[in-house]
């Protein structure tokens, strides 16, 4: 339902949280985050719920690190529990994901994956996305978005997904019917499903369009379509307030 995402110099966890609570308006079950440490350890926690909970957790045992993602869930498969909220991990949690929106035929792929060895651990339709990508990883080694870009490509539905790896700092993002929108920094780059999360932050976005996918990095990011064309978006001015 709701996304943020983080790459920059401040700690991650405080966007997250800050930005997802400007999101809370949508309505959400559960909420989770993922943050990637200095020496590229991916930490996820996530739970059922109001925001409050993850939130008071966080601030009682924070998470350090300068990169991150986080999810408010609205569940359409599977329970509201916190095994079911996202950020989804790959079996070796190395890579995580959420995903907003509805894979349409996460239940032939997911008989796949399995048959290919996988073990899944919640009942969404978003967690075919991570083992996916993990698949194609294996590869395109070293290329995240790539990997990314090959798994969307077996996936029919709507999604707003970010995806990060702990080898990398780097976020790869894109969207299919489900909203995002990007927001540029100064050595910070952001990224969300809607634009209040990100004004406290900046007002220059990028609206994402239908089919893009883009690559994050603490100073720029490349926009592509899923053929893997470059693609030119403007940056646009935000001087509304939410
Ligand atoms: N379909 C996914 C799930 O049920 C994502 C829901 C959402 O958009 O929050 O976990």
């Amino acid at each position: 339902c709701g996304i943020v995402g983080y790459i920059g110099g401040r700690q991650a966890q405080d966007v997250l949280i800050s930005g997802l609570a400007k999101l809370e308006y949508r309505g959400y079950d559960s909420a989770g985050v993922a943050i990637r440490e200095q020496g590229g350890v991916i930490d996820v926690r996530k739970k059922a719920g109001k925001l409050v909970n993850l939130a008071s957790e966080l601030q009682a045992t924070p998470l350090p690190g300068t990169l991150g993602i986080g999810h408010t869930r609205w569940a359409t498969h599977g329970l509201p529990n916190d095994t079911n909220a996202h950020p989804h991990a790959s079996e070796d949690g190395r890579i995580v994901i959420i995903h907003n929106g509805i894979i349409e035929n996460y239940l032939p792929l997911k008989a796949e994956l399995i048959a290919r060895g996988h073990e899944f651990r919640s009942e969404t339709d978003s967690e075919v996305l991570v083992h996916l990508i993990e698949e194609k990883y294996a590869g395109t080694p070293g290329d995240l978005y790539e990997a990314v870009r090959l798994a969307l490509g077996e996936v029919r539905g709507a999604y707003g997904i970010v995806v990060t790896h702990a080898d990398h700092r780097e976020i790869v993002a894109a969207r299919t019917v489900s909203p995002m929108v990007m927001g540029v920094g100064e050595g910070e780059m952001f990224l969300a499903s809607d634009v209040p999360a990100l004004l406290p932050y900046t007002r220059e976005m990028v609206f994402l369009h239908d089919g893009d996918m883009v690559v994050l990095h603490d100073d720029g990011f490349r926009v592509t379509d899923l053929a893997g064309n470059a693609v030119q978006r403007q940056i646009e001015h935000i001087d509304w307030d939410a």
